[in-house]
């Protein structure tokens, strides 16, 4: 089954596999075997395809590796798709899946990052606390053999139970959707969850729990003022965010707003 993969491109595997497995990916090496379909637990069939790429499971052309745990927003924000497309009750994997899947990892000696691709990891709080109180002892049973990171609404500053619990499974930074400093912008494109409580403490409290804050901002939201870059700008220098990302609002199909504007 497995082998029938091996000729496909990597984008066909990508959508291939969507929320049933989990992926390493050589983002280097177009053309070759790339990428295989893990997850399963089922680590003969991955096996054999290392015969045919030797390189797959080296990991040097890896540089990090992609676990899905849910997928699902409960968020409305009017320019995302996610809620859209995938709804707003996340779908969740069991933790005993997630840990076949990171036991498959180890097994085959990899010995990378793990990226959790979820849309929003803590879309579900009940499920991925279960996941995580499993999580934290199977990392230290294997040495923490993967840093972890994953994406998350800010609203993961409001739990210190949450925090607490991604620290002890060895997470070590988390992207987060700031979008813009103007509460204004958060309120009228439905961002709620970020203006609950100051942006500048959220960031500061996920910080001091420990994890690295990435974040995106969106440049152009409506019911942005003027000098909306020079606003971010002193923002990612007061929390000290490392890695900023940039975008713009667009007209992404599917979204909220989308819909609003097309009529
Ligand atoms: S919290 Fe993130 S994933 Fe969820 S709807 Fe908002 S932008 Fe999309």
């Amino acid at each position: 089954m497995l082998s029938k993969f091996v000729n496909l491109n990597l984008l066909t595997i990508l959508g291939t596999v969507g929320h049933t497995g989990t992926l390493v990916l050589n983002q280097n090496a177009w053309g070759d075997l790339t990428s295989t379909l893990l997850g399963s637990g089922l680590v003969e069939q991955v096996e054999s395809l290392s015969q045919e790429s030797p390189r797959l499971m080296t990991g040097e052309c890896q540089s990090e590796m992609s676990v899905q745990f849910s997928r699902g927003c409960p968020f409305e924000c009017e320019f995302c798709d996610i809620s859209v497309r995938y709804g707003r009750k996340p779908r969740t994997k069991t933790p005993a899946q997630v840990l076949a899947e990171l036991e498959t990892l180890y097994i085959l000696g990899l010995r990378l990052p793990v990226f959790i691709v979820d849309d929003n990891f803590i879309g579900n709080k009940r499920h991925v606390k279960l996941l995580l109180q499993e999580l934290a002892p199977w990392m230290a049973e294997h040495g923490y053999p993967f840093p972890l990171s994953t994406e998350a609404s800010l609203n993961l500053a409001e739990d210190d139970e949450l925090l607490e619990l991604m620290i002890a499974a060895n997470f070590s930074s988390v992207f987060v959707g700031i979008e813009t400093p103007n509460t204004d912008s958060l309120t009228l494109t439905k961002k709620h969850q970020n203006t609950r409580q100051p942006l500048r403490d959220a960031v500061d409290k996920i910080n001091r729990a420990g994890l690295r804050v990435m974040a995106g901002f969106i440049i152009g939201l409506d019911g942005e003022k003027p000098g909306a870059g020079d606003r971010i700008i002193d923002f990612v220098e007061a929390t000290a965010i490392p890695h900023p990302v940039f975008s713009y609002p667009g007209e992404k199909p599917r979204t909220i707003i989308f819909d609003l504007v097309s009529g």
